[in-house]
């Protein structure tokens, strides 16, 4: 029922992500720091994928790999069978902080990047407000950021980033600003969301219960530097995949958590 995929391979041809051997180091004044060593890994198209280890294991940095906003040391990040060299906007990214400008109003915030690329116009304000509808957002089209509740903030930010159309989002810890309870109802909206629009998608968390959760396989880093550990595909029966709320009442969630607990080898300082 939970085994760990090990030498897990699917097609490269239908990858939608890969990463062969990447390593990453940071090279500052102080020195040198590894962050990742050897990371290989693939995903499919439509595939929601998290990634948990501890923090410092170079989690964020093999979302910004993915991004395109730092290279590899060595090793190749490919992007529908390419390489990855620069920025790509068919990729999404979505932060901790929502990062919504305030002085803007919900529907502008989400137009901003059809406005950054020259191309605002009625298709693209449909389609954002349609995104806004699907966000639960429709009635606030022209409040503030300020006059939303975080829950609402991040429903907005995650209207933004996919009002560009990307076909891979990557999100990095984006609940961990919000209060349990909201948590839990924005996980379920979220994935929603996501799989209804078919995207590929990376989540960050150092939440082991969201990652089970949320996504279909919880890939597990080391230590710094992050090695690729073990991953985790989550199944729960054969019916439908439970909602994440749903999905935290079913036996299987336990049995995972506890795997990925002791994966985890998480320690308490003092
Ligand atoms: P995580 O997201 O898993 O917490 P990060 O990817 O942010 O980890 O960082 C991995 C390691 O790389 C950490 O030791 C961090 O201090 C270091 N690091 C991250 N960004 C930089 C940077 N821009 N310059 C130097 N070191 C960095
Ligand atoms: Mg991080």
């Amino acid at each position: 029922m939970s085994a760990v995929v090990r030498n897990l391979k699917p097609e490269t041809a239908s990858a939608k992500i890969e990463l062969r051997d990447v390593c990453l180091s940071y090279f500052t004044p102080e020195g040198e720091t590894e962050a990742l060593s050897q990371v290989s890994f693939m995903l499919a198209p439509g595939e929601f994928v998290s990634l948990i280890g501890q923090s410092g294991c170079g989690k964020s940095t093999l979302l910004s790999l993915i991004a395109g906003l730092i290279a590899p040391t060595s090793g190749a990040v490919m992007i529908d069978g390419h390489a990855v060299t620069e920025p790509n906007p068919r990729i999404g990214y979505m932060l901790q902080q929502d990062y919504l400008f305030e002085w803007r109003t919900i529907l502008d915030n989400v137009m901003l990047g059809a406005e950054i690329q020259g191309r605002r116009d009625a298709r693209s304000e449909a389609r954002a407000v349609h995104l806004l509808e699907k966000c639960g957002l429709g009635a606030f089209l022209t409040h503030t950021p300020r006059q939303l509740s975080g829950g609402m903030r991040q429903r907005a930010a995650l209207a933004r980033t996919l009002a560009t159309e990307p076909d891979v989002i990557l999100l990095d810890e984006p609940f961990s600003a919000l209060d349990s309870q909201t948590r839990l109802a924005i996980s379920d909206e979220v994935v929603d969301i996501l799989r209804r629009e078919g995207k590929t998608v990376v989540l960050v968390t150092h939440d082991i219960g969201e990652a089970i959760a949320m996504t279909d396989r919880v890939i597990v880093l080391s230590r710094r530097p992050g090695r690729l550990k073990s991953q985790y595909r989550i199944h729960y029966g054969d019916g439908a995949r439970p909602t994440p709320f749903q999905a935290r009442s079913r036996p299987e969630f336990n049995t995972y958590f506890k795997q990925l607990w002791d994966e985890l080898d998480v320690h308490v300082e003092g």
